[in-house]
């Protein structure tokens, strides 16, 4: 037993960017065990992702659970063939990204497979048992967890990994499913509807802060993350203050960002906003504060009143023909 399943996640026939870092961490994991990268795609009809994901990193066969019990996702439903297909595979480690889906089921794969588990982690590694570094407290500290069980689960921090490079292209094969669950059922999902990416996987991501002082103001951020085809994220006082949803709350009590443009407006850069987006390639602060913290790890800063430069940014940023 010495392989790594990779658990694929698509959304509305879409694969989703949090796949490709994931399986970047299963290349890592799988030189650490010494075996071979296994992709799995669950779903009903979704020969297109199967095919896809099958384009990505060094991977031996990506295996394609394809039922109508697995068309709508639910953890009692999609755990159980996980660890089906874990032992099939021999895997000795499975990795999910450590998004809302992932950190759902895999809590349940490791009871069903007696499986330690690790949730966001960035670093694996061998040093006479497998190891695995996953940060705590806001980032300030990093743990080392050793799973010591023969099978371990890791919730991967997807923001840590770059994405899998396109490879020779794995063979796809389907997986023979046993019976379903029949004594849970799907009901419904509400997802709130957005023309705008999903913040975990945008590439420009404009947040505001508790600075800016009405919901309204957000909507010169809303305007410049359009003319990018971004995101829009708050900080949690902007959400605690409801200026913002909670679904746009970044940091460590929000979600974990990594776009190539982080533009932090009117945020002052605390240690547990910090956590959530410190990983961009790129981070631009606007602040009227030049003491405030969040200049610290901008890589561009502007010292000004957002309501007068954001505006003015946006009316550049049309003229450039964005
Ligand atoms: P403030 O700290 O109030 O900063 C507002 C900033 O706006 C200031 O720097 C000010 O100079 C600037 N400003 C004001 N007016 C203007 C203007 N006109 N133009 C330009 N700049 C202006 N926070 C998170 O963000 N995410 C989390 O997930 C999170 N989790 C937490 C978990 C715990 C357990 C705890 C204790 C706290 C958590 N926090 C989190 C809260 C965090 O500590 C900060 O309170 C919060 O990030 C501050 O938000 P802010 O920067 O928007 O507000």
């Amino acid at each position: 037993m010495a392989n790594v399943l990779v658990v694929a996640e698509h959304q509305d026939g879409k694969l989703r960017k949090v796949t490709l870092p994931t399986i970047t961490f299963g290349e890592q994991a799988a030189e650490v065990v010494g075996g071979e990268v296994h992709v799995l795609v669950l779903g009903h009809g979704v020969d297109a992702i199967a095919d896809e994901v099958a384009k990505y990193g060094n991977v031996a066969k990506v295996h394609y659970a394809n039922s109508a019990a697995l068309e709508k996702y639910t953890a009692e439903g999609f755990a159980p063939v996980i660890a089906q297909v874990a032992e099939q595979v021999d895997a000795e480690i499975v990795a999910a990204p450590a998004s809302a889906q992932g950190t759902d089921y895999l809590p349940r794969v490791a009871v069903a497979l007696d499986a330690g588990m690790v949730t966001n982690a960035i670093k694996v590694w061998d040093d006479g048992g497998v190891r695995f570094q996953r940060p705590m407290l806001s980032g300030s500290v990093l743990e080392t967890v050793e799973v010591t069980t023969p099978r371990k689960i890791a919730a991967v921090r997807t923001t840590d990994f770059d994405d899998a490079k396109e490879g020779d292209g794995a063979p796809v094969e389907t997986v023979e499913l046993g019976e379903s669950r029949d004594d849970v059922e799907f009901v419904s999902m509400e997802l709130v509807k957005s023309e705008r990416p999903e913040l975990t996987d945008a590439d420009v991501v404009i947040a505001g802060g508790r600075g800016l002082k009405s919901g309204e103001a957000f909507e010169m951020l809303e305007e410049m993350a359009d003319l990018f085809g971004g995101a829009v994220g708050a900080s949690r006082a902007a959400v605690d203050s409801g200026y913002a949803p909670t679904d746009w709350q970044i940091g460590q009590t929000g979600k974990v960002v990594a776009p190539n443009l982080y533009v932090a407006i009117a945020i002052s850069g605390a240690i547990q906003h910090l956590s959530g987006m410190k990983g961009s390639k790129v981070i631009v602060a606007i602040n009227k504060d030049a003491e405030a913290p969040i200049f610290q790890v901008a890589d561009y800063g502007l010292v000004a009143d957002a309501f007068k430069v954001v505006p003015e940014l946006n009316e550049k940023l049309k003229s450039m023909g964005l």
